[in-house]
């Protein structure tokens, strides 16, 4: 899309340049000083970011470099803005803004801490305001172009001091850069390759409005684009997303750190608790049954003692599983309440029915072999006790009741399901 884009833009542009230049050359540099301004924007806008010392550099010198090639749009040759009719001071602003266009890729990506940015800032700031001064107030930025002969030697020697300073950037980047994100040196490198090239092209012209001029300015587009793509995509955009969708993910990993029993992967019994007391209200306002059963391991702790805490950690996770299989997963609520004790929530479910979930769970317990090693298996059984809730009850209440009668299911000998009435 990228690409498309820019061949597209190009292809117009080469056709506004065969019906006016002055009109193509006005785009053009306003399109780099828009991009120029957005670099700015976009680097101003997340400068407390600590990663982003290099965009915020490089956003503070392309601010000035826009600065003064949007003055050189205006001087530029036909514009009739400024008094100065010929192509010169145009020329002279183009040189003081490719200038500190290098100035900026050669020194940003060293700065390494807030103060050199600061310090290099300023720098940026005192050299637009100076060259500017140099230019039109005390008139002594040298001669760029001449009318009859074109190009003075200072601005050819310019152009190429100032290639000299881009090759050094592309040189120390390519070398490698630990403070730069490493993301951003591929669209770097080729933001400065095709500078380079622009300002090759912008040695060879002899008139403002001819081919090399052109090119000149399509890669100077280019490498305006390139560099802001880089910035935006790789600087700002690819962090922030990462950063967000961190954010979620540990967001999601601290609430079921909260919520859930690290063993059973049932919810622990605050969670359950505080689910439950909202099914308790839910019930009561649209006038269903809500029962539940507290459920409890018989004899565990001899399970414990014949087969070792890893084996009965094992039977506690088995019986998680064959807990949530009984129950309704998206109508009823199963939770891990103490040590080898689980409480359940049934929607919707009177007492009848409660038990008889009660009873499959129970049969299915009876049945099951819970497997130590591939040899060795364990029988357990558990008891459980129900207790619908009433009106007006809170939650510890019904609690209590379903605790009295699985108290009564163990007195009577455990493997049993008793109901409180
Ligand atoms: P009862 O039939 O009366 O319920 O007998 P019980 O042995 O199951 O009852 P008791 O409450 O006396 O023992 C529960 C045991 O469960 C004691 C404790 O060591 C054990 N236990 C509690 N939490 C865990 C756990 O997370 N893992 C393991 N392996 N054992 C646990
Ligand atoms: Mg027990
Ligand atoms: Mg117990």
């Amino acid at each position: 899309m990228f690409w498309l884009a820019m061949i597209v833009l190009t292809a117009g542009l080469y056709l506004i340049s065969c019906a006016n230049y002055l009109l193509f050359h006005a785009l053009v540099e306003l399109f780099s000083v828009v991009v120029a301004g957005l670099i700015f924007a976009l680097s101003w806008l997340t400068r407390e970011q600590e990663y982003n010392l290099f965009p915020s550099v490089i956003g503070v010198g392309y601010a000035f470099v826009g600065l003064l090639d949007l003055i050189h749009t205006i001087a530029y040759k036909g514009m009739g803005i400024f008094a100065e009719t010929g192509a010169n001071l145009a020329t002279q602003l183009w040189i003081a803004g490719r200038f500190l266009e290098a100035t900026v890729l050669l020194t940003a990506p060293l700065v390494r801490t807030a103060k050199t940015r600061h310090v290099l800032s300023l720098f940026f700031a005192s050299y637009g305001v100076f060259v500017l001064l140099t230019i039109f107030w005390w008139k002594v930025f040298p001669v760029c172009y001449l009318e009859g002969s074109g190009l003075t030697t200072f601005k050819v020697a310019a152009e190429y001091a100032i290639i000299a300073l881009l090759l050094t950037a592309l040189y120390r980047i390519r070398k490698g850069q630990p403070l730069l994100p490493r993301v951003i040196v591929q669209y770097l490198s080729y933001s400065i390759l095709v500078t380079i090239i622009s300002e090759f092209c912008f040695t060879l012209y002899v008139n403002v409005y001819d081919l090399a001029n052109f090119l000149g300015h399509i890669f100077k587009l280019w490498s305006y684009f390139l560099l802001f793509y880089g910035i935006l995509d790789k600087c700002i955009r690819e962090p922030l997303s990462n950063l967000y969708l961190h954010l979620y993910q540990d967001k999601l990993r601290l609430e079921r750190l909260a919520t859930t029993d690290p063993l059973t992967g049932l919810l622990n019994r605050r969670a359950a608790n505080l689910l439950i007391e909202t099914m308790l209200e839910e019930s009561r306002k649209q006038a269903l049954p809500l029962s539940l059963i507290m459920i409890d391991i018989d004899h565990f702790k001899k399970i414990n003692d014949t087969y070792g805490h890893q084996a009965g950690d094992m039977v506690l996770k088995e019986l998680a599983g064959l807990i949530l299989k009984t129950v309704r997963s998206s109508y009823d609520v199963a939770g891990r309440f103490g040590g080898e004790e689980f409480i359940v929530a049934l929607w919707n479910t009177d007492e009848v029915r409660a038990r008889a979930v009660a009873e499959r769970l129970r049969r299915e317990v009876e049945a099951y072999s819970f497997p130590i090693t591939s040899q060795i298996v364990i029988r357990a059984t558990v008891s459980s006790g129900i207790a619908r809730a009433r009106d007006n009850e809170t939650l510890e209440e019904v609690i209590a009741r379903a605790d009295k009668a699985l108290y009564t299911a163990k007195s009577h000998g455990r493997n049993r399901t008793e109901t409180d009435v």
